[in-house]
């Protein structure tokens, strides 16, 4: 309080970015080179496990680290079942294809996302459908989709139809933000009621539960990514989980070019994908899931070291976990009082060395995107304005903590 009393004393009181970029440099050293957003951390058995494909050729799409990297995945999850994918993307667009999302169909999806969610929509030839966020965790807010699916919605028999399109609305794709769980109680709920289609965009959220329910398990599937900037990495990779055996069996069988027969002759029975994972990039991924839960402790710990250090700094606060679930923190965002104030927090961060990026411009304000069907998204725009990223890898070096909450 001292402290405020002196700056306000002062005519140039440093502008709020400088005070951002002092706290955050309690936290990771300036002095040890720039820290990328989130860098691969390529450790463990990773070169014994890529060795081993290259020494006896199992480098695509059969072998034994898929079946492997896909039972540590269940595993992980909990789930029964578990599809390797080449990428999240392709694991999104399978499951909803799988899931019956047809052309004609719209798709209720946050406009707070990565490009690639409403992308796989598309893709089925649907149309993304946006709905609001909310600014607890980032993610779709139930409470608000509630009231607008009440007005929006009407049944005919027995399919819910968007009463303005006339299109049927097949299907939700929550998305867990940055590894912050959706609501998926209240959620749940308005799924039932509208006999959506529930698939899980939990891309971000590798090690994010609600409960002892692992995010991407509260519906039909959920779908994860291992791209080089997430949590784990295979390289380039996804994955589909699943409880349902039926279907788990069709996304097998749509993801490996849809073939059939004993494989005395190529045979296919449908108009499939070249969706599964290679060997390689799976020998990879089983190196990466058994550092995981070191992975997730470094991050814990990052998390609770910048939320520490930003504690009080006027005008900027933390997205932590919200209260009804466990984040896996995969990238920390912090929230400024306006964009301008948010820009200036970007320049000067990066310009010494803290690479951050600004968090997901809506899909709506995309081009190919800005004439879809859509709920008010001011919190979207808001939060899209005002929020930053920080520099949030496991690898990261930390600075000797002069606080008391370190662990
Ligand atoms: C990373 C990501 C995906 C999938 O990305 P790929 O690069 O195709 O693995 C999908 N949705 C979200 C929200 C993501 O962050």
């Amino acid at each position: 309080m001292s402290d405020q009393t002196l700056g306000s004393l002062v005519e140039t009181a440093p502008p709020k970015g400088q005070n951002i970029l002092e706290r955050i440099s309690t936290v990771l050293s300036p002095h040890d080179g720039p820290h990328p957003l989130h860098a691969p951390e390529i450790d463990g058995n990773a070169w014994d496990y890529v060795k081993d494909c290259l020494d006896t050729g199992w480098v695509s799409s059969v072998g034994k680290w898929v079946d492997r990297f896909e039972d540590m995945i269940t595993q992980t999850t909990g789930a029964r079942h578990a599809i390797a994918t080449v990428n999240g993307t392709a694991a999104l667009h399978a499951a909803l294809y799988a899931a019956g999302v047809r052309p004609g169909d719209e798709v209720l999806v946050p406009s707070f996302t990565f490009v690639a969610t409403a992308n796989a929509i598309h893709y089925c030839g649907a149309t993304p459908h946006f709905v609001e966020c909310e600014a607890q965790s980032l993610g779709l807010d139930p409470a608000a989709l509630d009231q607008y699916l009440d007005m929006t919605l009407t049944c005919r028999d027995g399919q819910f139809v968007n009463r303005h399109t006339d299109a049927p609305v097949r299907a939700i794709v929550p998305v867990h933000c940055y590894g912050h769980p959706v609501n998926m109680e209240l959620l749940r709920g308005i799924v039932a009621r509208y006999n959506l289609t529930l698939i899980e965009d939990a891309a971000e959220s590798l090690g994010s539960f609600i409960g002892d329910c692992h995010t991407g398990r509260f519906g039909r599937a959920g779908v994860l990514s291992f791209n080089g900037n997430k949590t784990i990495t295979t390289g380039g990779g996804g994955a589909i989980i699943t409880d349902d055996e039926l279907f788990a069996r069709r996304l097998r069988h749509l993801t490996t070019t849809a073939r059939a027969g004993d494989g005395t002759e190529l045979i296919h029975d449908a108009v499939g994908f070249n969706y599964r994972m290679p060997n390689l990039n799976a020998a990879l991924g089983c190196a990466q899931l058994e550092t995981l839960d070191s992975k997730l402790k470094s991050k814990q710990i990052l998390a609770a070291r910048y939320a520490d250090a930003l504690e009080g700094l006027e005008g900027v606060s933390t997205v932590t976990h919200p209260k009804w679930g466990r984040s896996n923190y995969w990238l920390n965002a912090v929230l400024f009082e306006t964009q301008q104030a948010r820009n200036a927090a970007f320049s000067e961060l990066n310009e010494a060395g803290y690479q951050c990026r600004a968090v997901w411009t809506p899909l709506h304000h995309m081009p190919m995107y800005c004439d879809n069907p859509r709920m008010g998204l001011s919190v979207t725009e808001d939060l899209s304005a005002r929020g930053l990223l920080l520099p949030s890898g496991a690898g990261l070096p930390l600075s000797e903590a002069s606080s008391s909450t370190d662990r």
